[in-house]
């Protein structure tokens, strides 16, 4: 299959490129993408570009660039090339590219693969709406392909200020996707369309392709929504070739599918859970995410749902990639998640829990010696019960406060009504008297007193104890955490949940 996949391309010169546009936060959909290139590049052992499409000033802006390389790194891809690490074929942001642009338009021009057009939005718009009365496909029309002189005299005169645009070649373009095996798209389809706006500014048709020639890209994983801008693509590369600006084999293009939200409708930009942001907020681990987007579209072999980065990097094979819509399930990403989360050691996992419970206010950013050893302490007991990180800031918080809030779920006061008066009473004198503060002593003292001598059943017996020292009725383990929280501290509680439950 390599063969095929790279054609004449040596593995070593791959060359493959994200290239997202900053525009805020990242789209899973993007990080999928951003996957399948890198892993592409890293099992060839190629080249892996991230450039940067800010040509659209309205919408990009300092913030969102900074944001987008964070987001990069947090997620842990390397870039061969790109911002920050420069390159070869620099700049890697289309802002600083301008007269690139220019140069290569002026070019096309010169060559004849482009022209001026000087229609205007209305008579484009009618000719569309002309095209449709009689059954044509609509669409420019190459009214402006051959003007005679004395028609570009007569718009100028009027004023009118012509965009640049390219002339398709009239034959249908045909490619083999590396997903979607042959496409075509007949001429009719692909009309001439606008590289420069009459104001001089270059368009995303004209900059895109122009960058992956110029950075001597070998093959375009991307989006399938970006299948319809291919062929056009294709007809730049070539002629870009015949004016010199490139050469080589022409980019091999593989277009990913689709990623379905609920309903049956793509993930849109508006669902919450299809932002990147939204991920790192919750605590899912980049590697987690990862193996989970891996799964959209891309299959391991054999059923087999967890691997590594460097696993999915060692089988990742482009044919393998299904083009039929891929459904996102949070639930799957969760659960994945978690299976990765646990697999961590547990230093690891606290050191991994700051940022939680510094958001929440319960740690400071650069916890103390003492915060450490108690995180370090408390983390192996909520591991195994998350999927994600900032679960644990409800389930450990009580560790890192002076006193537990109490949940607002009335079940949870219930436990701490005037019948817990006395378990609450004989579980406080029991460990008041307790030799030695250790889990295994704690538990014994604790059953001894309310089970056996209360009788009372374990569940009655250690739901108003876990409330009063937790604030919760589901805790990590209670025994265990009453040894971490300590006596002074567990006696607080409960002395407070019994007056709590007297006055009840
Ligand atoms: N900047 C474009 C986008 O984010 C890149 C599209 C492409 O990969 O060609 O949609
Ligand atoms: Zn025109």
């Amino acid at each position: 299959m390599t063969e095929t996949v790279l054609g004449d391309v040596a593995p070593a010169d791959v060359r493959v490129r994200f290239c997202p546009s900053p525009t805020g936060n990242l789209h899973v959909g993007n990080v999928r993408t951003a996957l399948f290139n890198w892993a592409f590049a890293r099992h060839h052992g190629g080249t892996f570009v991230f450039r940067v499409e800010d040509t659209d000033a309205a919408r990009d802006s300092e913030e969102s660039y900074d944001a987008l390389l964070d987001s990069l790194r947090w997620l842990g891809f390397d870039w061969d090339e790109g911002p920050e690490v420069g390159g070869p074929y620099g700049p890697y942001r289309q802002s600083l590219r301008y007269d690139v642009y220019a140069d290569i338009a002026a070019q096309l021009q010169a060559g004849g693969h482009a022209y001026r057009c000087y229609c205007t939005q209305e008579e484009l718009e009618e000719r569309r709406e002309q095209a449709r009365l009689e059954g044509r496909t609509p669409g420019y029309d190459g009214h402006c392909r051959e003007l005679s002189e004395a028609q570009v005299s007569d718009y100028r005169g009027q004023g009118r200020e012509p965009v640049l645009r390219f002339r398709m070649p009239d034959r249908a373009m045909v490619f083999d996707d590396l997903v979607r095996g042959e496409i075509s798209f007949a001429a009719l389809h692909v009309p001439d369309y606008v590289l420069v706006r009459a104001n001089g500014h270059p368009l995303y048709p004209l900059v895109n392709p122009v960058d992956d020639a110029l950075m001597r890209i070998t093959h375009v994983l991307r989006g399938e929504d970006l299948l319809s801008s291919t062929p056009r693509q294709l007809a730049l590369h070539e002629a870009l070739r015949e004016i010199g600006v490139a050469s080589g084999p022409l980019p091999r293009f593989g277009h990913l599918p689709y990623v379905m939200g609920g309903g049956n409708r793509k993930l849109s930009k508006r669902d919450p859970e299809a932002s990147l942001v939204w991920y790192r907020e919750r605590g899912f681990l980049p590697e987690g995410l990862l193996n989970y987007l891996a799964l959209l579209g891309w299959s391991f072999g054999d059923d087999r749902e967890i691997f590594t980065l460097d696993e999915m990097v060692a089988a990742f094979d482009i044919h393998r990639v299904n083009p039929n819509p891929a459904q996102f399930d949070v639930r799957k990403c969760e659960a994945i998640n978690g299976v990765r989360l646990r697999g961590l050691d547990s230093e690891d996992v606290a050191r991994r829990l700051v940022p939680h419970l510094a958001a929440a206010g319960l740690l400071p950013e650069q916890p103390d010696e003492e915060q450490w050893a108690l995180l370090r302490a408390a983390t192996p007991l909520v591991q195994e019960r998350m999927s994600v990180l900032s679960e644990a800031v409800g389930m450990l918080g009580f560790l890192f406060v002076d006193e537990p809030s109490l949940d607002p779920d009335p079940q949870a006061a219930a436990l701490l009504g005037p019948d817990a008066v006395p378990t609450l009473a004989t579980a406080a004198e029991t460990l008041r008297q307790l030799d030695k503060w250790e889990t295994a002593s704690i538990e014994a003292a604790l059953r001894d007193a309310l089970v056996d001598g209360l009788g009372l059943k374990p569940k009655h017996a250690f739901g108003p104890v876990r409330v009063a020292v937790t604030g919760r009725r589901v805790s990590p383990p209670l025994f265990e955490s009453l040894a971490l929280l300590g006596r002074e501290r567990t006696l607080k509680r409960l002395d407070a949940a019994l007056s709590r439950a007297e006055a009840a």
